[in-house]
């Protein structure tokens, strides 16, 4: 049996160029030939090697943007990290001496000493307050791009 003119067809269904009179003829072919059979069956597979390796999946695509975006938590964490440090380091030293040298000293008025502890006690309550509302909108805009 002359085999190479299915060989042709082979290729040709494979590279999706066969008619349908070729594809009929084909089909009967391979309904009686093992061999053809087998060949059709190792062209696609290594047509579908081809395909993963000159094509970015859409896998890829998931596990980069999966990747970037554990970087950007990761920095944002850090950077969160040693602000937070900073921050408790210059509060904690601020309001020592804020106390010793401001709130303690008998030369400045009570009124002065207390309106000033006031303030500053509202600024930070006020603080506070922001920081936990931005907070909840970056968890409430994160939760938006999951959905999409
Ligand atoms: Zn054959």
């Amino acid at each position: 049996m002359n085999h190479e003119y299915y060989k042709i067809l082979l290729e040709k269904k494979v590279n999706g160029t066969i008619s349908s009179s070729e594809s009929e003829t084909l089909e009967k072919h391979l309904s009686v030939c093992e061999e053809c059979r087998n060949d059709l069956k190792e062209v696609e597979n290594m047509n579908k090697l081809l395909e993963n390796h000159n094509y970015v999946s859409p896998e890829d695509i998931l596990w980069e943007n999966y990747k970037e975006s554990i970087y950007a938590k990761i920095e944002r964490g850090v950077g969160w990290i040693f602000f937070s440090v900073g921050s408790i380091l210059l509060i904690t030293i601020g309001l020592f001496y804020f106390i010793k040298d401001f709130l303690l000293d008998n030369k400045i008025n009570i009124i002065i000493r207390l309106g000033t502890g006031l303030l500053i006690i509202g600024v930070v309550v006020l603080l506070v307050s922001v920081i936990r509302e931005r907070i909840f909108f970056n968890k409430h805009e994160r939760y938006k791009e999951v959905k999409k």
